[in-house]
């Protein structure tokens, strides 16, 4: 069975509610495709079930990608504000969080039915529990191959996401269909994910243990709350630095950022402790007793030469290590990599390749960091689509 609409939209989640009502504003007759049974999967799962949406401030610097100029275009086009006015428009309350990430204060829920309710009434037709499996081109324009049907359309917008969090029907079928029109594909990798570190590691064990530090990898520093797990190390800063991260690179942990462990050795409050009493004040205990080399524990601060005193703040303050791997794509929250976004118009989302082809959200190799730069993703390249097509 073949039906006609001027757009298919494959993937009704966060970029493809936000294209597909964009699209129909400007009266065109839109389809969405989703295997699922609702719309907006992924959204209910964000941010702990209350999405964290976008945030006050948002910038290439905040994504990675091979083109990290790529996504300046769509953002500059998209404010957080105008997300912010939607959500409000339909009564959503929202609350603003710590590093200007802005929840809802209900539930994620919320933003799945404003982008739902309005998508229909604008006249969407929403195809859910189809499985599509590929796409081609004729004369006519697209054919769509779904089990169990075939849907026609003059344009197609692939929407369908990353293989990230597949417990929630996240599937590699926009990359596969990318290529069948000829895209290139950057390599993809799980990313805000927890890294996995070596059998025998000097810190295995602690899991439970929180505190804020520093993590260095690939030239990049963040400093977050960090989780130690079972088989590593979670929390938004190691998150953060699963973007940067690439299999071989070490990490480099500072558990004490911003303090001067030689200076606070000579300090009247701490000269005459001894080194373990005086780290053990500052941080967890067992994560203390595991960084201070053995030889200095039981030593008086002052007492340390100036080179145990520097081998003390390295063990502190750069411990390093080479991960083994990251928990895989169901514990990531995103992907990196997918269409290479050097063959997409930065400013329509068109494929440079097939005229009416259109790529938006995580399906491109554009992957934010924490912080709700995701979904703002998602939302800004699926305005941009929906405005061009
Ligand atoms: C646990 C978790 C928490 C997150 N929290 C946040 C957060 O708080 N803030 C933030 O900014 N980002 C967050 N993200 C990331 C964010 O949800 C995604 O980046 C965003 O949803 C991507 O939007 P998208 O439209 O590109 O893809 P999606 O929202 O994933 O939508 C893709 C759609 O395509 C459908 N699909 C896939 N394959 C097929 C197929 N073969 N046939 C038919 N349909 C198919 C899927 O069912 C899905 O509905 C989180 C992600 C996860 C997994």
């Amino acid at each position: 069975m073949t039906h006609n609409t001027d757009i298919i939209i494959l993937g009704a989640g966060a970029s493809g509610l936000m294209c597909a009502m964009t699209a129909a504003t400007r009266g065109h007759r839109v389809t969405l495709v989703d295997h699922g049974g609702k719309p907006g999967r992924k959204i209910l799962v964000a941010g702990g079930g209350k999405c964290n949406f976008t945030n006050t401030e948002v910038g290439p610097d905040d994504y990675v990608g091979r083109n990290a100029d790529f996504c300046r275009s769509a953002l500059a086009r998209f404010s957080p504000w105008e997300m912010v006015a939607l959500l409000e428009e339909h009564g959503v309350p929202w609350e603003e969080r710590d590093h200007g990430q802005l929840f809802c204060r209900r539930s994620a829920a919320d933003v799945v039915e404003v982008l739902t309710s309005r998508c229909r009434d604008l006249g969407c037709r929403f195809e859910m529990g189809r499985m599509v499996t590929g796409a081609r081109r004729d004369a006519d324009g697209f054919i769509i191959d779904c089990e169990g049907t075939r849907l026609a359309a003059s344009r197609l917008v692939v929407a369908t996401g990353s293989p990230a969090w597949p417990q929630v029907g996240a599937s590699d079928i926009g990359h596969r269909i990318a290529r069948s029109f000829g895209h290139r594909i950057e390599p993809v990798r799980p990313v805000l994910v927890p890294l996995v570190m070596p059998e025998g590691w000097q810190l295995g064990g602690l899991q439970g243990i929180s505190l804020e530090a520093g993590i260095s990898t690939g030239g990049v520093t963040f400093v977050r709350d960090l989780l130690f797990t079972h088989r590593g190390v979670s929390g938004p800063a190691a998150l953060l630095a699963s973007c940067h991260w690439l299999p071989g690179m070490s990490l480099q942990f500072d558990f004490l950022p911003g303090v001067d462990i030689p200076a606070l050795c000579e300090s009247p409050d701490h000269r005459r402790q001894l080194v373990r009493t005086m780290l053990t004040r500052l941080l967890p205990e067992r994560l203390a007793t595991r960084l201070i080399p053995e030889d200095l524990g039981g030593r008086k601060a002052a007492e340390l030469s100036r080179a145990d005193r520097q081998r003390l703040a390295d063990a502190v303050r750069s411990h390093t290590v080479v991960p083994t791997g990251t928990e895989g794509m169901r514990k990531a929250e995103a992907a990196a990599g997918g269409v290479d976004t050097g063959e997409v118009s930065s400013r329509t989302m068109e494929s440079l390749k097939m005229p009416g082809l259109f790529f938006s959200g995580e399906v491109l190799d554009v992957a934010g960091h924490l912080g709700g730069y995701n979904l703002h993703w998602a939302w800004a390249s699926g305005r941009a689509a929906g405005e061009a097509i």
